[in-house]
């Protein structure tokens, strides 16, 4: 990645998102990644950890963000690189189906989990679509 880039004005590309792995829990008609639980395409972990590092050098990236396919499928991974996202001094998103939240003393341990390792926000995906795949009722 080069530090030589100039952009003037305000920064529309101040995003470095990771389409950490294309395996999903669900297999949603209107997924853009076409994601399935069968899928076998991930990044490699090393080198994203190697483009943050990159990132954290450049002032114009001012998030990082970790999407899917789902990234909690590989959570370990997900609260490592959330902690060195967020030690580079961006800010740090994910998003997720959901489909890990069965009770609420494992949501409140997961959110703890992330947040303490610098996680700022986190999406949830969630519509009729979704609905096919995730009980949102257990
Ligand atoms: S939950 Fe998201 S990533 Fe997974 S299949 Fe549905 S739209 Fe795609």
């Amino acid at each position: 990645m080069s530090q030589n880039i100039k952009i003037k004005g305000k920064n529309p590309y101040d995003v470095l998102a990771f389409t950490l792995t294309q395996k999903c829990s669900a297999q949603c008609e209107i997924c853009c990644f076409e994601s399935s639980p069968t899928c076998t395409m991930s990044l490699d972990i090393n080198r994203v950890r190697e483009y943050i590092n990159s990132a954290s050098k450049l002032d114009y990236i001012k998030t990082i963000a970790f999407t899917g396919g789902e990234p909690f499928l590989i959570y370990n991974d997900l609260r490592e690189l959330i902690k060195l996202a967020s030690l580079s001094g961006k800010r740090v998103t994910t998003i997720t189906n959901g489909y890990w939240a069965s009770n609420n003393d494992l949501v409140i341990i997961k959110i703890k989990e992330l947040k303490e390792r610098g996680l700022n926000h986190l999406s949830i995906s969630y519509d009729s679509y979704h609905s096919e795949y995730i009980d949102v009722n257990k």
